[in-house]
């Protein structure tokens, strides 16, 4: 048995099984080793390893894993440790993981510089984003240079992994030029790089079209925060002939270097390990309320009374509240 000092002594090292532990520690819903997952994050904290958190989403079938897997092999053969963290929202509704599929990036999963984890089932998006986060914090600590954080292309969960990334990479297929009108629309603008994949042999052609294309959408959109001149781009690659996976490479970490150059770099991270605070205060608030039967019976009743159209939501949330807070001063309030 390992205990946690030593677990934190490993994983510190470098050793994958501790962080396979510690990742299964921090995906627990027991109490206890939850408790164990935070004080444990809480010491590796203060070590400040950082690696570039570089966000992935594509819908199925685009090629996101042979994409990883010719990506990461790419990144391993020049002495870069590579994490791959996959958040699967579906999981949530299956219980079953498509992105945990054992066959997935055979090459890389044997590679000796690259850690997979397959996204774990999970009841909410909520869960699956602070779990993800903490995963990442844990593949930090452990050395990896470059953390990559796989995600379908589906609802919510886009956004929620722009939001815990540096850098964003959307990969897209030939042709779907259709898509510039509609729901590609608001993922283009949180993508920092558009990859056109499948540029290769008959799809070659269609992908530079395509590619051409939403070069120009992007060149279209406002200029945000955090754009190097030329940024947000959209390159061709083929994750099976290889062909353009060094200059992604390349412009990745052009954007990164000139993001840390003019100071985008820690304010975005701070900004959003702000946010990942707000979170786990507001997440720790309500699961205390709920270890409460009476405010548990309280909160059900109220939320009840709202679906019902009986009690407008304000309205009950603040008698909730009140009863919650009898004590403490409201905001605003003398
Ligand atoms: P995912 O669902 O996004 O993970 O996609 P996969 O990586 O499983 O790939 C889906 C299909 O596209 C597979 O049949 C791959 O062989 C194929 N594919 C992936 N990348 C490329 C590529 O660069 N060129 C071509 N021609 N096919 C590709």
């Amino acid at each position: 048995m390992m205990d946690d000092a030593e677990l934190a002594d490993r994983l510190l090292a470098g050793d994958r099984r501790a962080l396979s532990r510690a990742i299964t520690l921090v995906e627990s819903g027991r109490t206890d080793h939850r408790d164990r997952a935070a004080a444990l994050l809480d010491r590796l904290a203060g070590e400040g390893r950082q690696a570039l958190r570089l966000g992935l989403s594509g819908t199925p079938g685009v090629g996101k894993s042979t994409f990883i897997e010719a990506f990461g092999l790419h990144l391993v053969e020049r002495a870069h440790k590579v994490a791959v963290l996959a958040v699967d929202p579906s999981s949530a509704r299956t219980g079953g993981s498509i992105l945990g599929d054992k066959t997935r990036m055979e090459r890389l999963t044997r590679a000796p510089g690259a850690f997979i984890r397959p996204s774990p089932s999970q009841t909410e998006l909520g869960g699956v984003a602070r779990r993800t986060r903490e995963s990442i914090a844990l593949c930090e600590a452990a050395g990896f240079d470059t953390v990559l954080i796989e995600t379908v292309g589906v609802g919510q969960s886009e956004t929620m992994v722009a939001e815990m990334s540096d850098i964003f990479v959307l990969l897209l297929a030939p042709g779907g030029g259709d898509e510039l009108q509609g729901v590609k629309r608001g993922i283009m603008e949180i993508a920092d790089l558009i990859l056109v994949n499948k540029a290769d042999g008959p799809l070659e052609a269609e992908a530079r079209r395509t590619c051409a294309d939403y070069a120009g959408a992007l060149r279209l959109l406002r200029r945000r925060e955090g754009d190097a001149p030329g940024f947000p781009k959209a390159l061709t690659v083929s994750a099976v002939s290889g062909a353009g996976i060094e200059e992604a490479w390349a412009q990745i970490g052009a954007l990164a270097s000139w993001r840390r150059e003019n100071g985008h770099w820690d304010r975005r991270r701070a900004a959003q390990a702000g946010h990942w605070f707000d979170d786990a205060v507001r997440h720790g608030i309500m699961e205390r309320l709920r270890a409460d039967p009476r405010i548990k019976a309280a909160l059900r009743e109220a939320r009840g009374a709202v679906a019902e159209g009986e009690a407008a939501p304000g309205a009950a949330a603040a008698r909730v509240l009140t009863l919650l807070f009898e004590a403490a001063p409201t905001p605003g309030g003398p």
